[in-house]
């Protein structure tokens, strides 16, 4: 037997023993849909989020990177209560268009634009985090044939690290952003060349779970966003500080202690030193905003026993829910939190591994769990399915199709 992971604190369950989503029962929502699989967004637990965040750290902006989850009906209700949208690219940018968000809430990170993607922002007025001298020099050649005046900022490879984080995306050889070292000319160039410079971006991680880490992170941010204003004798409007907080998964994960690390942030920017005194400091988050307000529901359409142990096959799979399979960096997979929909709160009287329908050893969605005895025709609760679900899944995979998705 292995463990689950916890389920989110926003679920409940009817006196049937049903999953309630946003209160509504899973099954309701499953015959709204008209379908299994199905993501179910709950957007009263995406707001919960961010007025839990604003109330942890006033006066610090919040943006909302929505690779995390592009759900368009998702993405506008969250435009409506945060400060800004990061994008990746412009296929984004056009879903973040659609949603009716002005270029000017909007940054764009990301390795690898294009010329068509840099002109798309350009001409968006969409602030561009510059991943390297070589898209800065492209950015202000094609900003100069159009004769708009780009507004560019300069992402920055700390020199430090996200300490514990799932992800590392700072600190050595990376390819994201301009090495500190080389930070100041980069700076120099596009005052000089007369763009709109908007700042720093600072992005050292992702999936951290050690408040203490990001507080140490946040700092070290700050401090170097100070030292390269300072040698750039250039007073940046917004340093962006990145994210990194992580959700829990996995057994014995503690949820982060956002307040904690709030009262840091306040009091850091508080005593910044001077060079960013009309500074503004954002968060970019994702995973924190999104990840537990969204359940994916399979239904099982087999049960069966190989050499003794019991498998409960389902309609969904890795090609909706890739990285619950653990294989969307993980090195040792892991339980996600995995209930069955109709039974919550009953006894566990067996132990069963819940698989997908894929032809491929890969789809596990809960491996050995205590479960309540589940039929052919219950439904698999997977939580945590909001953050790099749907659109971070091979859904061409085997042809089977997409998952519906549903915002309540
Ligand atoms: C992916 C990404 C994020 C969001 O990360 P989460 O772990 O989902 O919070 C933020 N900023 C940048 C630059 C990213 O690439």
């Amino acid at each position: 037997m292995k463990p689950a992971g916890p389920i989110p604190p926003d679920y409940a369950a009817d006196a049937d023993g049903r999953l309630l989503i946003a209160g509504q029962p899973y099954d309701a929502l499953i015959e709204a849909a008209g379908q299994t699989p199905l993501f179910v967004y709950d957007s009263g637990a995406v707001a919960r989020r961010i007025a839990r965040l604003r109330a942890a750290m006033p006066g610090i902006d919040i943006h909302y990177a929505m690779k995390a989850n592009p759900h368009a009906g998702l993405l506008a209700r969250i435009a409506a209560q945060v400060d800004g949208i990061d994008i990746a690219s412009a296929g984004e940018l056009r879903i973040a268009e659609a949603a009716g968000i002005m270029g000017d809430r909007i940054s764009f990170a990301g390795p690898g634009k294009r010329d068509a993607e840099l002109e798309a922002a350009i001409l968006a007025g969409v602030t561009i985090n510059l991943e390297s001298e070589t898209e800065a020099e492209r950015a202000l050649a094609i900003a100069a044939r159009l004769g708009v005046r780009p507004r560019l900022a300069v992402r920055v490879n700390p020199d430090f690290e996200l300490r514990g984080s799932g992800m590392r995306m700072g600190g050595g050889a990376r390819p994201f952003g301009v090495d500190a070292a080389r930070a100041v000319p980069l700076v120099r160039r596009l005052v000089d060349a007369g763009a709109d410079w908007r700042g720093f971006h600072i992005y050292a991680g992702s999936q951290s779970l050690d408040a203490a880490a990001l507080i140490e992170a946040q700092a070290a941010g700050i401090a170097l966003a100070a030292a390269l204003a300072e040698a750039a004798e250039a007073s940046p409007p917004l340093v962006n500080l990145g994210g990194g907080f992580g959700i829990p998964y996995f057994s014995g994960d503690v949820a982060l202690d956002v307040e904690a690390i709030g009262a840091a942030l306040v009091e850091a920017v508080a005593a910044r030193p001077a060079v960013l005194g009309d500074a503004r400091f954002a968060l970019e988050l994702g995973r924190w905003l999104v990840g537990e307000a969204g359940v994916y529901l399979t239904r099982i359409v087999d049960r069966k026993t190989s050499h003794d142990q019991l498998f409960l096959i389902t309609d969904g799979g890795l090609h909706h829910q890739l990285a619950a399979s653990g294989n969307f960096g993980t090195v040792v997979r892991r339980n996600y939190p995995l209930a069955i929909a109709g039974r919550i709160g009953a006894p566990a009287t067996e132990v069963a591994t819940v698989c997908g329908c894929l032809c491929t050893p890969l789809d596990r969605l809960g491996d050995q769990l205590a479960l309540p005895e589940a039929q052919v025709g219950d439904v698999v609760a997977l939580f945590c399915a909001g953050a790099y679900g749907a659109s971070a899944s091979p859904a061409a995979f085997l042809a089977q199709g997409a998952a519906a998705e549903l915002l309540v």
